[in-house]
């Protein structure tokens, strides 16, 4: 009886493996168009808010600060980042103007940084919080081991994590004919093309849930990256939806970040950033990439036309 009662404490001292956790990031704030105007930016951001505040998702968005600074629109456009704190949600920095750390110096890139936090930092505390979260533009973390390392060296002394990604579905393939199909008043292809992003997001998920088996033998919390853009504002319930169903809850980054599997090394130098998961293997990234499910040949066919 009393080695039952030791395994049931045991048992109970484990992390709830069962429950399916996912952090949901939104990048390149206030816009990743193409966008007919400001009301047009306004109105997309509001529509993520207010998805998120109704699926209660605590969203973290990245900031492009570079994107406030427009003749007659700054006020406006600040204000959009304040509806997303109003909204009960968090915000952190994705550098001034997003450059590719690739090909950009450590100095130059550092400077990114510290100018793209002076309006987001300073709103930040007015809402009682602070800013505590760095993601990498294209998910890029520098152009060789030993400026990574000092890059991120740097972070820390800022004050800053770096929020990696586990999760990516490709939404700005998708979100480059439905932007073009809302500005035309195209709702048969605006229909098809988030509909495939909704199948290929959830199928994504599937895949990195299988990822995280293989490699780690256990279920991780996900870290989901998008855009703010036209096809994420009407189709990110529908995710939501479709997340909730394959049963996980939405956590914070915070949260999130707690799991051992994100203090692992990041060994993974390349042009193009890739799933925090593919990045402790070198030798299986080109493996997992080649497996990973695509997207359907005619979508890729016509964006990239
Ligand atoms: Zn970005």
């Amino acid at each position: 009886m009393k080695i039952l009662s030791a395994i049931f404490l045991f048992l109970l001292s484990l992390p709830a493996i069962s429950q399916k956790q996912v952090v949901i990031t939104i990048d390149d704030l206030i816009s990743n168009g193409p966008f007919i105007d400001l009301a047009h930016i306004q109105h997309v951001n509001q529509q993520v808010i207010d998805t998120a505040v109704s699926f209660e998702v605590p969203v973290i968005g990245f900031v492009n600060e570079q994107k406030l600074h427009r003749k007659n629109e700054e006020v406006a456009r600040k204000q959009i980042l304040r509806n997303w704190l109003e909204g009960g949600l968090d915000l952190g920095n994705h550098t001034y103007s997003h450059p590719s750390f690739y090909n950009t110096p450590l100095e130059d890139f550092k400077n990114e940084v510290i100018k793209g936090e002076v309006f987001t930092s300073s709103l930040l505390e007015e809402y009682g919080s602070k800013m505590r979260y760095f993601r990498h533009p294209f998910l890029n973390t520098g152009p060789d081991s030993l400026t990574k390392a000092k890059f991120e060296q740097f972070l820390s002394e800022q004050g800053y994590t770096v929020a990696p990604v586990t999760v990516e579905s490709g939404d700005y393939i998708f979100n480059k004919m439905y932007a073009k199909a809302v500005i035309e008043g195209d709702s048969s292809e605006m229909k098809a093309m988030g509909e495939a992003y909704v199948s290929h997001t959830l199928k994504m998920f599937e895949w990195y849930e299988g990822v995280a088996d293989q490699t780690l033998g256990r279920a991780i919390p996900h870290i989901y990256l998008c855009h703010v853009n036209p096809l994420n504002a009407d189709y990110l319930g529908e995710i939501y939806q479709g997340l909730k169903d394959k049963g996980y809850e939405f956590i914070t980054l915070e949260d999130a970040l707690k799991d051992p599997v994100f203090d692992n090394t990041d060994y993974h130098i390349d042009k193009w950033g890739v799933s925090w998961l593919y990045r402790w293997d070198e030798g299986k990234v080109k493996e997992w990439l080649m497996a990973e499910p695509e997207i359907a040949p005619e979508i890729l066919k016509k964006y990239n036309q």
